[in-house]
C-alpha cells in the first residue's frame, strides 16, 4: 500500500467585535437576544433603503490583513451574491469578489514536534452574514438578527498536510483574532467558523485529486476529528479502487460521521455584479497609517522574542504568550523584578496562572498587580522556606477577595 498524504486547505468566516452591523446602525452581537431584536429596514432588506459602511469594520479587517502579512489594496470594490434562501431577505448578500481589500498573504505555524508549517492565504475580503434558519417540528423560523453582521472571509491554499496541522491553524488564527482584539474568536457561538476542502494523494506526488468538502463543524476538536475521519475514509476508497466524488459533507459530532449534504453551489450561479448601493472601499495611505500604528507586536513575534531576550524555554513562553495581557503582565513584573525572568515566569506558570484558569478571567483583569507580584517574588527570595508558603497563601487569597 503506498503512503499517502492529506491536502488540506480551510475557509474561515470571522465574526468581528464591531458595536453595530456593517451597514447599518443596528447591534452587531445578538448572543443572548431574542431572535428579531436587532433588526431594521436596512439589514432585513427593505426596498428603498440604502446601505452604509461602518468603519471599524474596514479598520479591524485591515488589521487582520497586515497580521496575516497580506497586501492591504488602496481600492477594493463590494460585489452582490445572488441566491435564494429564507433566511437571506435581499436574495443576495454584499460581499467582495474579483477586487477584495487585501491579497496574498500567509501564517508560519510552528507546530509542536518542532517543524513550522507555511499556510499561504488565498483570499481575505469582508462580507455580511446572513440570517439564521432553525427547524423546529414541523416549522421552519427564521432569526434576521445576523443579517448584516460583519464578517472576514479568509481562505488558505491547500497548503496544511494533517488534522493536526489544521488544529493548529485554528489555535493560532483564534489567538491572533483575540491579540488583535478584533473578534472574540468562539467557535461555539459561531464567531469563527470553519469549512475544510479535504483530498488526498501518494507521497511526494505534485498533483491535486478532486477534494471533498466539510461543513459545520463548530469546534477545533471537531473539525480535527472529521478531517481525520474523511482522509482515513478516503484512503479507504482509494486503496478499494473507488474513485473520490467532490461532495460536501456534514459532520454529526455525536456520532462522530460524516454525512453527505446536498451540492453546492458553483461560483457561475451566484451571478457576482458589482454593488450599486456603495462606494468603492478607498484606503488613503493617512487612514491606512492611522489604522496599522495600532497594530501590536503579533504573538509568535512576541514568543520568539522571550525566547532569546528573557532566555526562556518555548514551552513558557508559548504559554506566556498565549493571551495579550498575559504577556504584558510578564514583561511588566520582569521590569519590576529587575532579577531573573525565569523566576517570574515560574510564579506566573505556577500560582498566578492557575489562579488564572480557576477563575475564568483574563491577565488583565487581576486585581493583584505585576508590580505587587514582583514585590512578593522578592520577598520569596528572603525569607525561610515557612514564610514562603505564607506568601504564597496571601497571594492567593488576594485574589479571592478583592475580585
Ligand atoms: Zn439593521
Amino acid at each position: 500500500m503506498p503512503e499517502y498524504e492529506a491536502i488540506i486547505g480551510l475557509e474561515t468566516h470571522i465574526q468581528l467585535n464591531t458595536t453595530t452591523k456593517i451597514f447599518c446602525p443596528c447591534k452587531a452581537d445578538s448572543w443572548n437576544d431574542l431572535p428579531n431584536t436587532n433588526i431594521c429596514p436596512v439589514c432585513t432588506g427593505l426596498p428603498g433603503v440604502l446601505p452604509v459602511l461602518n468603519h471599524a469594520v474596514v479598520e479591524k479587517a485591515i488589521l487582520l490583513a497586515a497580521a496575516m502579512h497580506a497586501e492591504i489594496q488602496p481600492v477594493s470594490y463590494f460585489d452582490r451574491k445572488n441566491y435564494f434562501y429564507p433566511d437571506l431577505p435581499k436574495g443576495y448578500q454584499i460581499s467582495q469578489y474579483d477586487r477584495p481589500l487585501a491579497r496574498g498573504g500567509y501564517l508560519d505555524l510552528p507546530m509542536p514536534e518542532g517543524y513550522t508549517r507555511h499556510v499561504s492565504i488565498h483570499k481575505l475580503h469582508v462580507e455580511e452574514d446572513a440570517g439564521k434558519t432553525k427547524n423546529q417540528d414541523d416549522h421552519r423560523l427564521i432569526d434576521f438578527n445576523r443579517c448584516g453582521v460583519p464578517l472576514v472571509e479568509m481562505v488558505t491554499g491547500p497548503d496544511l498536510r494533517t488534522s493536526d496541522e489544521a488544529a493548529q491553524y485554528l489555535i493560532r488564527l483564534r489567538q491572533l483574532l483575540r491579540w488583535l482584539d478584533i473578534s472574540e474568536g468562539d467557535m461555539e457561538k459561531g464567531h469563527l467558523r470553519c469549512d475544510a476542502n479535504v483530498s488526498i494523494r501518494p507521497k511526494g506526488a505534485d498533483y491535486l485529486n478532486p477534494k471533498t468538502e466539510i461543513k459545520n463543524v463548530n469546534s477545533i476538536v471537531a473539525l480535527r476529528d472529521a478531517v481525520q475521519a474523511e482522509i482515513e475514509r478516503q484512503i479507504r476508497r482509494v486503496e478499494a479502487g473507488k474513485a473520490i466524488e467532490a461532495w460536501t459533507l456534514e459532520w454529526d459530532e455525536d456520532a462522530g460521521v460524516l454525512r453527505k449534504m446536498r451540492s453546492k453551489e458553483t461560483e457561475a450561479d451566484y451571478r457576482y455584479f458589482r454593488e450599486p448601493d456603495l462606494l468603492p472601499i478607498r484606503i488613503a495611505d493617512e487612514w491606512r497609517q492611522a489604522i496599522l500604528a495600532g497594530l501590536p507586536e503579533l504573538p509568535l513575534e512576541r514568543r520568539a522574542r522571550f525566547v532569546k531576550a528573557y532566555e526562556l524555554p518555548e514551552y513558557d513562553a508559548d504559554i506566556l504568550t498565549s493571551e495579550r495581557s498575559l504577556s504584558d503582565y510578564f514583561e511588566t513584573a520582569v521590569r519590576a523584578y529587575g532579577g531573573d525572568p525565569n523566576r517570574v515566569s515560574n510564579w506566573l506558570m505556577n500560582d498566578v496562572l492557575r489562579l488564572i484558569n480557576e477563575r475564568g478571567i483574563p491577565a488583565r483583569r487581576l486585581n493583584i498587580t505585576a508590580d505587587y507580584l514582583a514585590e512578593i517574588i522578592q520577598l520569596d527570595m528572603t525569607v525561610e522556606d515557612g514564610k514562603v508558603a505564607l506568601y504564597r497563601a496571601k497571594l492567593r487569597l488576594s485574589f479571592k477577595y478583592e475580585g
